[in-house]
């Protein structure tokens, strides 16, 4: 939140990452800055994105109001119940991973934790999302909030230009179990891990022994 009573809103994608600094920027760091904001102590805010996909957002509080009821519930909310899950995805026969990727129906489920989180739960990304069991959703929720708490706790997935606010790398990367193994063998059942784009134009990898 600004000074003016704005509201700064990040979405920073896959290379957008928001690092303090307590001291000036060094030519390099210059020139991926695309914003830089004084904070109450001093320091500076600045959000980076090498390849500039990421989306800035300035809202006053209308602005904010219309924007928040427009996405879901956050998965690491203790109120994101498997209840609340499953009536947030019902209704509708789009595939399983894109559904939970609509972030009006679930905020902050990227395609990285989409992977990750339909492989532990067991779950083929394609599979219609009225075909889902409770049992399945039971799963896939609890998969979610798994896969996302431990990558916040792993300070996040770099898996090009991500970094930390004090500009580290993030950890999680090195507990992907299927985005980008594809080829590789599944680290449950050693089959071959498949790749494909069909789903939602993005890279989905699976098991499809043990992905149903
Ligand atoms: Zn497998």
């Amino acid at each position: 939140r600004l000074s003016s009573g704005h509201r700064l809103i990040v979405q920073p994608r896959m290379t957008g990452s928001l690092v303090v600094y307590d001291r000036a920027l060094t030519r390099d760091e210059a020139k991926y800055a695309v914003l830089t904001c004084t904070i109450d102590d001093g320091r500076l805010l600045v959000y980076r994105d090498v390849r500039r996909l990421g989306t800035l957002w300035l809202l006053d509080e209308r602005g904010w109001g219309d924007y928040t009821r427009r996405i879901g519930p956050e998965p690491l909310e203790e109120t994101f119940t498997p209840f609340v899950f499953a009536e947030r995805l019902k209704g509708t026969r789009a595939a399983i991973k894109k559904a939970i990727m609509d972030q009006r129906r679930v905020a902050g489920v990227g395609n990285i934790y989409a992977n990750e989180a339909l492989f532990e739960a067991g779950i083929d990304p394609s599979k219609a999302t009225n075909k889902l069991s409770l049992d399945e959703f039971a799963r896939l929720h609890a998969a979610v909030t798994g896969v996302l708490e431990r990558a916040v706790q792993s300070s996040g997935t770099t898996v090009r230009d991500y970094r930390t606010g004090t500009g580290e790398e993030g950890r999680f990367q090195f507990e992907l179990k299927v985005y980008g193994r594809g080829g590789a063998p599944c680290v449950t059942c050693g089959k071959k891990l498949v790749t494909t784009h069909a789903i939602d134009l993005r890279a989905t990898t699976f098991c499809s022994k043990c992905q149903r």
